[in-house]
C-alpha cells in the first residue's frame, strides 16, 4: 500500500487503536482514494489516532415541534498531510466501519480469523 505512514506507536491508550486506524485505512485505499493529498499533491498523508465527530443540528424549523429532537453525530477519521497541513475526512459509517470503532477487541478479530485458516 504504502501511502499512508503507519502510525505512532507512543499514542496514548485513548486512541483509536491500531487495529482499527488499519481497518480504516486500508478500507479507504481500497476503495480508490488516491494517495496524494488533495491540496499540495504530496505523499504525506496520515491518520490521526483519533476519530472526530461532526455534530448535526437539527433545522431551525424543527426546534420548535412537540416531538423530542434526536441530536446526531457522524464519526470521521481524519488524514491529515504531513507537508501543507490540509485534512481530509472520512466518515467510518460510509465505509461500512461503524460497528468496529464501538469494538472492545484489542487486536483485530479479522486478523484471528485468518491465523486459524490452514
Ligand atoms: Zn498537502
Amino acid at each position: 500500500m504504502g501511502i499512508l505512514r503507519p502510525v505512532d506507536p507512543r499514542e496514548p491508550s485513548s486512541a483509536l487503536a491500531q487495529w482499527k486506524r488499519r481497518r480504516i485505512v486500508k478500507e479507504i485505499v481500497n476503495r480508490g482514494v488516491p494517495a496524494t493529498c488533495a491540496r499540495c499533491q504530496q505523499r504525506e498523508l496520515s491518520i490521526y489516532p483519533r476519530l472526530t465527530y461532526f455534530e448535526m443540528q437539527p433545522l431551525p424549523e424543527m426546534v420548535n415541534v412537540s416531538a423530542p429532537v434526536i441530536e446526531q453525530r457522524i464519526p470521521a477519521a481524519l488524514l491529515i498531510c504531513g507537508n501543507c497541513g490540509h485534512m481530509m475526512f472520512h466518515a467510518v459509517g460510509s465505509l461500512g466501519l461503524g460497528e468496529i470503532i464501538k469494538s472492545d477487541a484489542d487486536s483485530d478479530p479479522d486478523d484471528e480469523l485468518e491465523v486459524d485458516q490452514p
